[in-house]
């Protein structure tokens, strides 16, 4: 595509500040039709989790420090070094979910003064115990050690949001334009070349047509694109496909779902990590969950973090990790540290666990690929904060080379790899590289496979230096064959009484989720037919048990095959992107919503 296409003016990054400025306080909006405006930068970050954010102030650093040695000494040239960051949610920190219990690796390197410093990060709590539970049913029983990827004596429990809200006041402070409301919708590119951001669209309604609100999303050149999106990044994923980026197995995913508390004091002291394993899923289904003791808010209110993490590629179709979560609930061992509380708060994510070799190539003309974008999760310690900014930082680096010498061909950002291999990222990857993959034999392998791999180099049990496996939603059997001799599909009922257990739309509503309704869908589902037909026969609609939010609901549709359609409450979507990844038939397209649209995560 030709990135100047439609194009009349080209505006710099202070028109951008007062582009937006001025729609927003004199409520008017630029007709500018189909023309983008286009606004020039050196590096373009896109997304405001930890690593887009840690990008941004390692970059500063290095570029003011260079700056400042050039005035210094008068030698070498000044790197103007304009840095804008986008993100997609309204305020920075709204779509950030995690855990969240975070190595300090990575924040140690970023800011080595974090524990110090004013404004005060904000960490709930350090961990000062943890251990492991086996859930069975109607209890469990404690592990007598706590295996060591689960041990966290040294980490800090925290809120993500509040953690990437600290960051970005920070980014701010150091002249990065932090842009939150505005989301990339496709990537501009001359051929194999990324050289822009073009934002998303405003003002359209749901049938496509312009409103009179309309403002056509402007585009973000860059001599660098950071992807920094997340987990199945909607252009990220577009790009690996488009240049066939895809690692040596495809990546793996798991979706989190989490709950955050109130509860008495001395229910569950700051500080306090478990883990459990086991019931509510089978031996056949990865995933465990976990209990983590936050901290004190300022209102004296003692949050608790609760959550499960089922791997998208087990085997039943009506598989649903929200119902698993509330089941988890009824088990004593964990209703004890919630009673007599209240849930404040609910949140879904999908999170990469492939590990090393699921891993797309990560660099390429004009663009680097970091964080979670890029698979950098250690899934054996459900751990992937302290990954994405020291990832962050390497590529800021490397951006920071690449302006230095002008050029930014792959061949030049590939040293964000050599890097990379040479850092403390790659060696804790590699020691992991099989965990995920080892379970795709049984949970009772899994396991083995990963107690081995701990003494042998990341190798297990399976004595396999990579282990292959095909992308996760093949792993969905249909109905007829997962349920054959199991008598028909039936899921016992819950109690989801809103005290202890809820339904998905009470949980929907605590993620504060809301988008503009009048705006074309940004599920896109490329065969609706299917769901009417196939879909219904053979795998029984599975979107209505996957997404963790009610957004997939199959109504009755006299006339049709089966009685029913597909209708798609696109309003709910918390932007886990579970659909994108779990669709047996791969034809549901998760795109970026009008900018702001989205879960409003506070705590979580
Ligand atoms: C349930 C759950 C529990 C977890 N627990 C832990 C834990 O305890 N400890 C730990 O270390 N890690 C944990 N992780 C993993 C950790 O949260 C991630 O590894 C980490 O957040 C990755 O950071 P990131 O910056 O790469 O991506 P993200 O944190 O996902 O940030 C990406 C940002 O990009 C924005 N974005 C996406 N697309 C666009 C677009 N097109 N335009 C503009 N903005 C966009 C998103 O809104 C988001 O704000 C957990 C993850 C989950 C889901």
């Amino acid at each position: 595509m030709d990135p100047q296409e439609g194009v009349t003016k080209a505006l710099s990054h202070r028109d951008f500040s007062f582009w937006r400025t001025f729609e927003n306080f004199c409520n008017l909006r630029i007709q500018t039709m189909t023309e983008r405006d286009v606004m020039e930068f050196d590096v373009v970050i896109v997304g405001g989790g930890p690593s887009g954010m840690a990008t941004a102030i390692h970059l500063k650093n290095l570029i003011e420090r260079h700056n400042a040695e050039v005035e210094k000494t008068g030698q070498g040239e000044p790197i103007p070094g304009e840095v804008v960051l986008i993100e997609k949610a309204a305020e920075i920190g709204a779509h950030s979910i995690s855990g969240a219990v975070m190595d300090p690796k990575g924040l140690d390197a970023l800011i080595p003064d974090w524990r110090t410093m004013e404004p005060k990060a904000p960490v709930e709590a350090e961990v000062h115990d943890d251990y492991a539970i086996w859930l069975t049913e109607n209890g469990g029983f404690k592990f007598p050690v706590t295996p060591p990827p689960l041990k966290n004596h040294g980490n800090f429990v925290i809120s993500l949001n509040k953690m990437v809200k600290w960051l970005g006041g920070i980014a701010e402070q150091k002249g990065i334009q932090v842009f939150p409301g505005f989301p990339g919708a496709k990537l501009v590119r001359e051929g194999d070349r990324v050289t822009g951001v073009q934002l998303q669209d405003a003002g359209v309604d749901k049938h496509g047509e312009q409103k009179g609100s309309f403002q056509a999303g402007g585009i973000l050149a860059g001599k660098i694109v950071v992807l920094a999106e997340g987990s199945r990044g909607s252009m990220t994923k577009q790009l690996i496909s488009d240049l066939k980026l895809e690692g040596q197995n495809p990546q793996v995913y798991g979706i989190g779902v989490k709950e955050v508390w109130e509860v008495p004091a001395g229910q569950c002291a700051p500080g306090l990590v478990v883990h459990t394993m086991g019931y509510p899923l089978d031996s056949q289904t990865f995933g465990g969950g976990w209990v983590y003791g936050m901290g004190q808010t300022e209102g004296g209110k003692n949050l608790v973090s609760i959550g499960l993490v089922v791997g998208l590629d087990y085997k039943d179709p009506t598989m649903d990790a929200h119902r698993q979560l509330q089941r988890m609930k009824l088990n004593p061992k964990i209703a004890a540290f919630l009673k007599g509380g209240k849930m404040l708060h609910y949140g879904a994510k999908s999170l990469p666990e492939g590990g090393l070799y699921s891993m797309p190539r990560n660099y390429g003309d004009g663009f680097v690929i970091v964080g979670d974008s890029a698979g950098l999760m250690n899934s054996m310690r459900l751990k992937g904060i302290h990954l994405a900014m020291r990832s962050g930082m390497l590529a800021a680096e490397t951006a920071f080379q690449c302006l230095k010498k002008g050029d930014t061909s792959a061949n030049a950002t590939k040293e964000y790899w050599e890097r990379m291999k040479n850092d403390w990222v790659h060696e804790e990857l590699w020691q992991c590289r099989n965990f995920h993959q080892g379970f795709h034999k049984g949970r009772l392998m899994g396991l083995l496979n990963g107690g081995f791999a701990q003494f042998f180099g990341g190798k297990g049990f399976l004595f396999a230096d990579n282990i292959k496996s095909p992308a996760g939603h093949t792993f969905m059997k249909t109905l007829g064959s997962y349920f054959k001799g199991k008598g028909k599909p039936k899921q016992e009922k819950l109690a989801q009484d809103g005290t202890l257990t809820f339904d998905k739309l009470t949980s929907v509503y605590s993620s504060g989720t809301m988008h503009e309704e009048d705006q074309p869908c940004h599920l896109v589902v490329t065969q609706p037919d299917l769901c009417s037909t196939r879909c219904v026969e053979e795998f029984g609609n599975p979107c209505q048990h996957f997404c963790p939010a009610a957004v997939y609901e199959m109504e009755e549709k006299p006339g049709t095959r089966h009685g029913v359609d597909l209708k798609i409450n696109a309003s709910n979507c918390v932007h886990c992107k579970t659909c994108d990844i779990m669709d047996p038939y791969q034809v549901i397209n998760w795109v970026t919503p009008e900018g702001g649209g989205g879960p409003n995560y506070t705590n979580l």
